[in-house]
């Protein structure tokens, strides 16, 4: 039954809701349009697990506000995609993801770089176009930046994605699946996709080493993704034993908090020279 009280309390909480989106929002289209220091990216090493060594970094933004404090990506990027601000968004990242290569090209390191990608990213081909002009801009080959996308993204909207997937591909990026497992598109689906490698969701590693049923999930995967010859990045790796589990069974890369937070440029300059990868 709905009481009064009830609907009170819910027309409270939705009215909180849609005033901390409006101020999301507002802040994050000032933040865009004044160019302030707000936005920032920071990145994580992912190791090949065969040699153990660095191989990639993921890129991640981050978002400091006045008003708002730390906002989370999670929250803000979803309401991004809502308001018509994701191109912008991502057009920030690409810039600074795609500079920071270039220096690190620089110092000599090879990493490859990896970007995620909304939904309405890999449909907005003027923004794909755009990404590859700043490459060629920064005198970068495609070939050294990974894109990350959902595979609910593959799923809802097939035709115009992979279409734009595939054109990509062709000049030479590489592409990512990204929270494998948590959707439902299967392997055997992805194999027709230009897509190399896929990154098993963080839910079913951050407990590997104890969960008897995340083992089996895990195990699945990697037997299957070795049949249809995807690559295979296990994200959220906080311990040493689940270090050990993945690279045991033949995992390619693994990333988390047990090898190294996602850092800022001038912090993972540090960690490079002092970590054990
Ligand atoms: P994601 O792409 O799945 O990124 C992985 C998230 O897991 C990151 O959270 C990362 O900091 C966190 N993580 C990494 N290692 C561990 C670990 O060992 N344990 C745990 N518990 N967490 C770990 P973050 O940075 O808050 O990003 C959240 C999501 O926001 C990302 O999920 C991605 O979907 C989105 N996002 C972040 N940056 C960007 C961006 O530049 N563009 C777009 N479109 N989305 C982004
Ligand atoms: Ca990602
Ligand atoms: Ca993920
Ligand atoms: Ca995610």
């Amino acid at each position: 039954i709905r009481t009064g009280a009830w609907s009170v309390h819910y027309s409270a909480e939705l009215e909180a809701n849609y005033n901390r989106r409006l101020s999301i929002t507002t802040e994050l289209k000032r933040a865009l349009a004044t160019q302030q220091d707000e936005l920032s990216m920071v990145y994580q090493p992912k190791i090949d697990l065969r040699s153990m060594k660095v191989c990639s970094m993921e890129a991640l933004i981050r978002w400091n506000n006045s008003k708002l404090g730390h906002v989370a990506p999670d929250e803000f990027i979803a309401i991004a995609e809502q308001a018509g601000l994701i191109e912008q968004v991502t057009k920030w990242v690409m810039r600074q993801t795609i500079s920071d290569l270039a220096y690190f090209r620089e110092q000599y390191y090879d990493f490859t770089i990896a970007m995620n990608l909304s939904t309405q990213d890999i449909q907005n081909k003027a923004l794909l176009n755009e990404l590859v002009a700043f490459l060629t801009e920064k005198g970068l080959s495609p070939a050294s930046l990974q894109l990350e996308i959902t595979e609910s993204d593959l799923v809802s909207d097939a035709t115009l994605a992979v279409e734009n997937l595939s054109s990509l591909r062709a000049l030479g990026f590489r592409f990512a699946i990204d929270d494998f497992g948590t959707g439902y598109s299967s392997l055997a689906y992805l194999k027709n996709l230009p897509v190399e490698s896929i990154k098993i969701d963080k839910s079913f590693i951050l407990a590997l080493a104890t969960q008897d049923n995340d083992q089996q999930i895990v195990h699945t995967i990697l037997s299957l993704a070795s049949i249809f010859d995807l690559r295979v990045v296990a994200e959220g790796v906080e311990d040493e034993e689940s270090l050990r589990i993945l690279k045991e069974w033949g995992c390619d890369e693994a990333q988390g908090y047990f090898i190294s937070r996602p850092l800022k440029r001038e912090d993972l300059e540090v960690w490079l020279l002092n970590s054990p990868f």
